[in-house]
């Protein structure tokens, strides 16, 4: 037997220095009420189904298309652009590993002291792929910190810098910013690019589609994973101008042509033909959402005003790891991050009006204190 380890002699620089982002579990355990990766506890549209029970299997043999021109019509149709205007990838966290390389300059070789106007800005508090593909690229970055009611602080977004990345609704605060102060941010500099994640735009936050025949400097990122129920088939798309596009391709069509299988791309088109689905499931959510919020209020918890589905929260009684484990002991999942300003919040995801029972039934036991016995 050789030793496992000796291999990583062979590691490259570039991996031995790697730190790379940590997914949400994804336990296999029967009855788990989980509520930790803000997956949509309904299932797809039932458009999606059928869409997959009739796809012809012997197309299998065939590369798909990719330019997933179908599909991007679709998305087109949907959004009101152009097709030229859609960008789709294997989720959209292949989405913003390319738009990094696409629109971010790694720093030069001769690795000169860094001006902060090179760097890219990202919240302190976000989604953590952010710093995860900005070291990957060797792109250099400055966190903005989110002031103290977690707040994204714009003013300071606007400085000078390389480029700009925000989560609307940010994560895992779920605190949108509104489409004036967006339009102020992608103004300040019309030369640099503002990069849109709207991962949860569809359950409350208003998307910046908008402000793009304003701005050619603005690309939104969007996901089927979390509004769409379809984390598991992996796609996304972006929204920009023609010529932001054209550099997501050519980065793709430099590292892989077929990043969308042929299923997902019937599958997610699908998924945007039925909108009664998609309005019923979000609306729900939603309602679940501010009856969650109202009760874990009630129970003394400070709840951060989520417009996502998902809700971030403190109990001034309780550290976020006591909670977390006292949770999962009663086979409760949510999300804890270990983090500085953060490690006292649990991030909760919006699941049926079942789940969120069990998950307040299971706080009440957890923060009253059992009746004293003789
Ligand atoms: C879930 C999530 C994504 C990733 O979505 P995929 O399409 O599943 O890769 C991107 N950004 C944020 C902020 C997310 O929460």
């Amino acid at each position: 037997m050789y030793e496992q380890s000796d291999a990583k002699r062979l590691w490259n620089r570039r991996v031995r220095t790697l730190v790379p982002y940590v997914p949400g579990e994804q336990p296999r355990e029967p009855n788990l009420v989980k509520l930790n990766t803000n997956e949509n506890p309904y299932p797809p549209a039932p458009g999606v189904q059928e869409a997959i029970r009739r796809f012809p299997i012997d197309r299998l043999r065939l590369y798909p298309d990719p330019a997933s021109a179908d599909l991007r019509r679709s998305l087109a149709e949907y959004y009101g652009v152009s097709h030229e205007q859609i960008f789709v990838g294997n989720g959209s966290d292949e989405i913003l590993a390319f738009a990094f390389q696409a629109f971010f300059n790694p720093l030069s070789a001769d690795s000169a002291p860094v001006d902060p106007s090179e760097c890219i800005v990202f919240p302190d508090i976000t989604y953590s792929f952010y710093p995860v593909y900005a070291r990957m690229y060797d792109i250099p970055y400055r966190e903005v910190p989110l002031d103290d009611r977690f707040r994204i602080q714009l003013q300071l977004m606007e400085l000078p810098s390389a480029g700009i990345v925000l989560a609307n609704p940010n994560a895992p605060t779920g605190i949108p910013v509104d489409l004036e102060a967006l339009r102020r941010l992608a103004a300040s500099d019309r030369n640099r690019l503002l990069l849109v994640d709207e991962a949860y735009i569809d359950f409350g936050g208003q998307s910046a589609v908008d402000l793009l025949p304003e701005f050619d400097n603005i690309l939104i990122v969007q996901t089927l994973s979390k509004s769409r129920s379809l984390a598991g088939l992996r796609v996304g798309f972006a929204i920009g101008a023609p010529a932001l596009i054209d550099a997501l391709e050519r980065v793709r069509d430099s590292f892989n042509s077929y990043t969308l299988d042929r299923l997902a791309q019937v599958a997610a088109e699908a998924a945007f033909a039925s909108s009664a689905w998609f309005e019923k499931t979000r609306a729900q959510i939603i309602a679940t959402r501010e009856q969650t919020r109202a009760e874990l209020a009630e129970l003394g918890f400070l709840v951060l005003p989520s417009v996502a589905n998902f809700l971030f929260v403190h109990h001034p009684a309780r550290s976020g790891s006591e909670l977390y484990q006292a949770l999962r002991d009663r086979s409760i999942l949510v999300r804890h991050f270990n983090r500085p300003r953060i490690s006292d919040f649990l991030r909760v995801t919006i699941g049926t009006d079942q789940e969120m029972a069990r998950l307040l039934t299971a706080l009440r036991a957890i923060l009253t204190p059992p009746m004293e016995t003789e």
